[in-house]
């Protein structure tokens, strides 16, 4: 289940211009704008602000007014007060977590990229190779490197077939993998990482 929700925070408090006389009170230079920032929340972690409600109150009669019923002459210096009023970054830090975390991730699967690729280039005996089939659920499977002969690696094929596209994890144990190797060159092997059918290159031991 997310838990999500609201919240609303003070931001500040800010004298109006000294000629401001309060409606209620014709009193100057005791007007003063409140703004709020009112947030969306998931699991307790404020994720962006939404809104920015602002209050006018006079310092000397007390008496208050929400935004849409602030007098007209004071309308536009309060608009002014409020618009240079910015929420706090901190109202800001589910999108940031986030943001940073789609950054992070990307940077990671093109190192996994690039480290699949300089992998299949240079074959290790023990590499594993993770391959696909083209239909059907159960279709991730695993080749495992027995051996390099100059442009050419003999493979051992797992015998099952999971659907889950990290299957090393369940099917990397040596009885799992067939006795018969068979053949194929790093031509080949390029081959299928271009049409997706090898998806995944993992060097267990260095
Ligand atoms: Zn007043």
């Amino acid at each position: 289940m997310i838990i999500y929700g609201t919240n609303g925070a003070h931001v500040r408090t800010t004298p109006l211009p000294a000629d401001a006389a309060c409606p209620g009170c014709a009193t100057s230079g005791t007007m003063q704008l409140s703004v709020f920032s009112r947030y969306a929340l998931i699991y307790w972690i404020p994720l962006f602000p939404y809104s920015k409600p602002a209050v006018l109150q006079c310092g000397h009669c007390q008496q208050a007014w929400e935004e849409k019923n602030v007098p007209s002459e004071l309308r536009e210096p309060a608009r002014a007060l409020k618009k240079g009023t910015r929420a706090p970054l901190w109202h800001w830090s589910g999108l940031g977590v986030l943001a940073a975390l789609i950054g992070w991730g990307a940077i990671a699967s093109s190192q996994d990229a690039r480290a699949n690729a300089a992998y299949l280039d240079a074959p290790h005996v023990g590499d594993i190779y993770t391959v696909r089939e083209k239909d059907g659920e159960r279709n991730y499977s695993l080749l495992k490197v027995v051996s390099v002969k100059g442009p050419t690696v003999d493979v051992v094929p797992n015998e099952f077939q999971i659907n889950n596209n990290h299957p090393i994890d369940e099917l990397n144990a040596p009885a799992k993998y067939s006795k018969e190797s068979f053949a194929l060159s790093k031509f080949e092997l390029q081959i299928m990482k271009n049409k997706g059918q090898l998806t995944d290159v993992d060097r267990l031991e260095e």
